[in-house]
């Protein structure tokens, strides 16, 4: 799948919003994802997982998985699709009192593992994971994600595989373009 048949689809699915938005940060963007929304027809996600499976396949020859770990909620989806598209495993880690634990599942010493995740900003989730992994005796040997917002500045110890790179335009609500412009400002994902 070419980068502009996914950047369609997540427009098509409203994954991507343009607009005047307010993040998380307090910073002001013209951009906002909502990943859930791309993974919510099971097809598309499908279609997406498969795509960044071929994407591993491709950049990182001779990938041996024996297991495909995600951190919950939002690397659910895409953990247990592209698990399937491999024909392995797929157990997720859990977040409790805001740190993820593996509850579950068990690992083996030396299982190899590929994380999963939707979408990457700083990589802290990802990292976590790769350290619940590690403490268990398991190899990371890959970490496959849908989006990676990181301009490059998300690291790891294993290969990094995106489907689409996109560093979101944010600016200070004090020098904001938007906000000169007078367009209404609206707070995703606030209920
Ligand atoms: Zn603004």
């Amino acid at each position: 799948m070419e980068e502009k048949e996914v950047l369609e689809l997540f427009k098509e699915t409203g994954a991507l919003l343009q607009g005047h938005f307010e993040l998380r940060s307090g910073l002001h963007s013209n951009q906002f994802f909502q990943c859930a929304h791309l993974l919510e027809q099971p097809r598309t996600a499908e279609q997406l997982c498969g795509a960044l499976v071929e994407k591993i396949q491709a950049d990182l020859q001779d990938l041996e998985i024996d297991t495909v770990i995600a951190p919950a909620m939002g690397g659910i989806t895409i953990g247990h699709e592209v698990a399937r598209s491999l024909g392995v495993r797929f157990i997720f880690v859990e977040k409790e009192d805001n740190i993820l634990y593996l509850r579950r599942f068990k690992i083996k010493k030396g299982e190899r593992f590929l994380i999963a995740e939707d979408v990457v900003t700083r990589g802290g989730r990802v990292q976590e994971t790769i350290n619940i992994v590690e403490e268990h005796g398991g190899v990371v040997a890959a970490i496959g994600i849908l989006v990676n917002r990181s301009g490059g500045k998300a690291q790891f110890v294993a290969p990094l595989v995106s489907l689409l790179d996109i560093e979101p335009v944010t600016y200070n609500p004090s020098d904001c373009p938007l906000c000169k412009e007078g367009l209404e400002l609206v707070h995703p994902g606030s209920k």
